[in-house]
């Protein structure tokens, strides 16, 4: 029986930064049973042919070359007493430390015809050669797409792009709807009709149809977006039968399974972990996707499913191994997606879900990404959201037609820093006519004066 110092069940970004971080310096088994290790964020833009599939692999190197051993298989029991770890090849390591980084699978509701052929998930790399494959070599001509959050966003476009009459359902009333407020993304969803995409917005898949293969897709209002429609069978003898396909970007779920009956504490969205990345047994930790986590601003569990939040949870128990004292502050959730020629990000809470507990103040801006006199000046809007009373900055959002995610990451580490409105309007700032704004006026600083002068 092998043994390791740290041995990590999961391959995904949180396991690769453990073998990273510990490099050399302690002996590391990484078990994961895929042939890649995904960039599942690159995922959407190999379907519309902008990378190759094979650009979404991650070098195994990346593992091997920091002296962890790359273990291809998947662990089946855990047995915490022994501290051992038993595989589908009967294979069994022991360990000075386990850490769980098992991930999420994506969500399929409990709703009938699920099991229907062509309704798919989205995650692994299978999903992705599925979808390539039946576009390339099926005669799918349209496609729904459930879920309207970055996953799903992106993911309609890309259909959309490679020919397919594309649907996206989202039961709120808007896109990316835990990632901005509505008057900052309406202009973008515009975009969306724009290219052809329909829209069904406050609207629940309910039922799909079919025999065999999904044929029917059901929303909660009674519509019902069909695949074989029934002018296109008249048209002609030799008609192509059209298919359809129905993917779900609807959120992720940890898979619990492994763990259930072993006295591991579990809760709603994960392993219950302290900041240390400590589950409630001896030696063993769950850092990423897996692990239950707490909102850096209300300390309340949420949902913080990024590769974002699973690198620096990895890194916090990795440091802790060779001696530093690390603690996890929790998530933020700052990410970022680009609609047509709109780049959107957010961080923190948004005004809705920050108003649910907290009352709050809000203020806007807008200039241009450069100074606007300079050829390719383009619109750049903010909102952001504070608690009004202490002025804490609890959340902002951004879109521009340049990317924003430097923004995103500097009011990330306001909201970090315990950092106030007031803060934000004396905020200094550079300035050059091809990379900002005029220096008369900074985006963050003019919509945290948006914030003062209403409390004024
Ligand atoms: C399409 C898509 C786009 C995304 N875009 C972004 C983005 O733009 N930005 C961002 O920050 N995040 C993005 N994410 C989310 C991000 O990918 C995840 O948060 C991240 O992968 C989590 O890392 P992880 O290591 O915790 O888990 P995972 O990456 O899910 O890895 C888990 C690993 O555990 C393995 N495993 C599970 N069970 C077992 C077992 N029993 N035995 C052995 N191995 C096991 C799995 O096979 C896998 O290797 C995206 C996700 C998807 C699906």
């Amino acid at each position: 029986m092998k043994h390791y110092d740290i041995l990590v069940i999961g391959g995904g970004p949180a396991g690769i930064t453990i073998s990273k971080v510990l490099h050399r310096k302690k002996t590391v088994g990484i078990i994961r049973p895929e042939d890649h290790s995904m960039i599942y964020c690159a995922m959407p833009y190999a379907i519309e042919k902008i990378i190759h599939l094979e650009k979404t692999f991650k070098k195994d190197s990346i593992v091997t070359d920091s002296g962890a051993d790359l273990i291809r298989d998947t662990v089946v029991r855990i047995d915490f007493d022994q501290k051992q770890v038993h595989t589908q090849t009967n294979e069994v390591y022991g360990y000075g430390k386990l850490v769980l980084a098992t991930g999420a699978v994506p969500v399929l509701p409990p709703i009938p015809g699920k099991n229907l052929k062509r309704v798919m998930t989205f995650k692994t790399e299978n999903d992705l050669r599925t979808i390539i494959d039946y576009c390339e070599h099926g005669s799918i001509s349209k496609a729904v797409v459930v879920g309207a959050g970055a996953i799903g966003v992106e993911l309609a476009q890309a259909l959309k792009a490679i020919g397919l009459e594309t649907h996206l359902v989202d039961m709120a009333s808007t896109i990316l709807s835990a990632m901005m407020d509505k008057e900052m993304i309406e202009d973008a969803e515009g975009v969306l009709t724009r290219e052809g995409i329909h829209l069904h917005l406050n609207s629940k898949v309910v039922e799909l149809r079919g025999a065999d293969a999904v044929e029917h897709v059901v929303l909660d209002d009674g519509q019902v977006i069909s695949f074989q429609d029934a002018e296109d069978c008249s048209i002609s003898e030799d008609f192509i039968e059209q298919q359809g396909l129905v993917v779900f970007a609807v959120g992720m779920r940890v898979e619990k399974e492994l763990f259930e009956d072993t006295g591991l504490a579990l809760g709603r969205d994960g392993i219950i972990v302290n900041g240390r990345m400590e589950t409630n047994l001896p030696d063993v930790y769950a850092v990423g996707d897996c692990a239950q986590f707490v909102s850096g601003i209300t300390g309340e569990v949420i949902s913080g499913k990024l590769a974002t939040n699973a690198v620096p949870m990895a890194k916090v128990f990795a440091q802790n191994q060779l001696g530093a004292d690390k603690s996890y502050p929790g998530f933020f959730n700052g990410a970022a997606t680009k609609i047509g020629p709109f780049f959107a990000g957010g961080t923190g809470l948004t005004e809705k879900a920050a108003s649910t507990t907290l009352e709050t103040v809000t203020g806007h801006s807008e200039l241009t990404t450069i100074f606007p006199n300079m050829p390719g000046a383009k619109k750049v809007r903010m909102k952001m959201i504070a608690e009004k009373g202490t002025l804490r900055i609890l959340g902002a959002q951004f879109l521009s037609g340049e990317p924003v995610t430097d923004k995103v990451d500097v009011m990330t580490l306001a909201i970090q820093s315990g950092l106030t409105v007031t803060h934000l309007a004396e905020f200094s700032y550079s300035s050059q006519p091809y990379q900002s704004f005029f220096p008369a006026n900074n985006l963050m600083v003019a919509a945290a004066e948006d914030i003062l002068s209403k409390l004024k």
